[in-house]
């Protein structure tokens, strides 16, 4: 497989379950496309106007997820954890067809994402790759909460940290290379909430589906899912993951370095609508497999795609 060259599924790819918000039944299925097409968002349920691309322009709420929108008000929300899974696999064009208005959270994290498209396998194309070079610093402040993103010679590194009051989550912190850790515990990590917010969520007609399922939940200094963490910094983990799946609506890879704190889906789109503001900020670089050595899809998800 032509490493740098753009990849889709290799075929369609189904998933089936609940949205986190809505509570509503949900259908997707991700399908193989053509090159330079990008990943497109389709509302089967609907007959026109249908089409979503999830670009850091459409992003429409970032209230405890991402949702998009397109000129119509069609939307898809809680696109994050699915958008940080094919970013991580390298997938640069797929249709994602959905039957209702949220991907299902399935079990809170990007695990049967990262599982299913892999038993899929992927489909190289002849078209290289692009990417999107950062060229100066770009900060994005909010009060104490912060975003920062940077010039990094070939990688993607993120920094992010946590400062909760709660115990448990404390002031959680990791740093990692999108292109060359294993990133196993990133995608599996799964959202979480508070037990004394979930009165207020719910109240702002959010999480009509969550349940310990598919969020963990922290009530003082007790994980209340019975199987406890997946891995000792399961909160700051799945919040990088939303960071690479919010990072990805600039339609190509990135090498960059992101430093992040009490960040969010608020913080992450505002960055990238100010890095984009200024053409000085940034290059879209079109990669020649031969011109890198480097192979800017995850290192130990490449072991399990050759
Ligand atoms: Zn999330």
């Amino acid at each position: 497989m032509s490493l740098l060259n753009q990849k889709t599924v290799k075929k369609k790819v189904l998933f089936t379950g609940i949205g986190l918000h809505s509570g509503k039944q949900v259908k997707i299925c991700v399908k193989p496309s053509e090159p330079n097409t990008g990943i497109v968002f389709k509302r089967v349920d609907l007959k026109e106007n249908n089409l979503i691309y999830p670009n850091f322009m459409n992003v429409s709420n970032t209230s405890l997820n991402t949702t998009i929108s397109n000129n119509h008000g069609v939307k898809v929300s809680t696109i994050e954890h699915l958008m940080g899974a094919l970013f991580g696999m390298g997938i640069d064009n797929a249709l994602v067809e959905i039957d209702n208005e949220e991907i299902p959270i399935l079990d809170g994290s990007a695990k049967f994402f990262i599982d299913e498209i892999l038993l899929a396998g992927l489909e190289s194309s002849n078209q290289p790759i692009k990417i999107i070079k950062i060229n100066q610093k770009v900060e994005f402040k909010n009060g104490e909460k912060f975003i920062s993103i940077e010039p990094s010679k070939l990688s993607l590194d993120i920094d992010f940290q946590l400062k909760y009051k709660n115990k448990i989550i404390g002031n959680q912190r990791n740093r990692i290379n999108v292109y060359e850790d294993d990133l196993t515990d990133i995608f599996n990590s799964r959202t979480f909430c508070l037990y004394e917010d979930i009165q207020t969520i719910k109240k702002n007609g959010l999480a009509k589906g969550g349940s310990l399922e598919n969020a963990i939940v922290v009530k003082d200094e007790d994980i209340l899912n019975p199987d406890g963490l997946r891995n000792a910094k399961e909160f700051v983990n799945h919040k990088i993951l939303d960071c690479i799946g919010d990072l990805f609506t600039s339609g190509y890879r990135i090498i960059a370095s992101v430093n992040c704190s009490q960040g969010g889906h608020y913080l992450t789109n505002s960055l990238l609508r100010k890095v984009f503001e200024d053409k000085r900020n940034f290059s879209i670089i079109e990669i020649q497999e031969r011109a890198l050595p480097h192979t800017l899809i995850n290192r130990s998800l490449l072991r399990s795609i050759a």
